[in-house]
């Protein structure tokens, strides 16, 4: 998209946030927009800060560091994580990010935090693979009491709350799938001590951030609708 095409767009995914927060009763100020910016431009990126966006996320630990330095001129600009993360990467995500969406195994949470300070805590998410075999990542709903632990003890790193993504379908928009996939999020949330100890929640994407705001995201992850399709 051309720069006044991606501070319109980015404006209508604010408008979409602001009428579902307010549709379902909630404060539009509790959830947070993350522009998704992988495979976009140095240029596409500095347009979205121009038109007020500062929080970007990303999925490929390269693309993030070369991203970083290019852009490092934006002082407040605050990059997530949101891609799978290895462990050979883990230091170089830890240089430049505030905050990790995809916590999914103790040795990633181990990796992570002896990178970051404990002074510069990372904020993190665990990943949930809440709808089973037909997702590749996430950590197993049974096994997220001992993950939470785990990454609780780790005074570098800062528990934020739990992440999941519906499963891929084809090529239609399954809305329902979605919905069901926010509410077994929402139910594991609640299971493991409620919004007291796991105050957010990042879900929702171009397609589906009315249905997870709905269900209580606090953040949403927003590519296609803010820079278009990605090819
Ligand atoms: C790419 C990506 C998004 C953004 O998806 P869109 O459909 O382009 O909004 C959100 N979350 C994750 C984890 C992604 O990989």
């Amino acid at each position: 998209m051309s720069p006044s095409n991606i501070a319109d767009a980015l404006g209508r995914v604010r408008e979409r946030i602001e009428r579902a927060a307010i549709s379902s009763g909630r404060d539009p100020r509790d959830v947070h927009l993350l522009a998704v910016s992988k495979t976009k431009s140095e240029d596409a990126i500095r347009e979205a800060y121009a038109a007020g966006q500062r929080a970007f996320g990303e999925n490929y630990a390269q693309e993030l560091d070369t991203k970083a330095r290019l852009l490092a001129d934006l002082a407040d600009l605050q990059w997530h994580f949101i891609g799978h993360l290895q462990s050979n990467k883990a230091k170089q995500v830890a240089r430049v990010v505030s905050c990790v969406h995809t916590i999914d195994r103790a040795a990633i949470a181990h990796e992570l935090a002896k990178r970051a300070l404990p002074s510069q805590p990372i904020s993190v998410f665990l990943e949930v693979n809440v709808a089973g075999e037909s997702q590749k990542f996430g950590v197993a709903p049974s096994a997220l009491g001992p993950l939470l632990d785990v990454v609780r003890a780790e005074p570098s790193l800062r528990l934020r709350g739990l992440m999941t993504m519906p499963p891929l379908g084809g090529d239609e928009v399954d809305l329902d799938l979605a919905r069901r996939t926010f509410q077994d999020l929402v139910a594991l949330r609640d299971e493991h001590g409620g919004p007291m100890l796991l105050p957010e929640l990042s879900m929702g994407m171009s397609d589906d951030l009315e249905v997870a705001i709905a269900c209580g995201a606090t953040w949403v992850r927003v590519g296609t609708a803010i820079f278009g399709d990605r090819g």
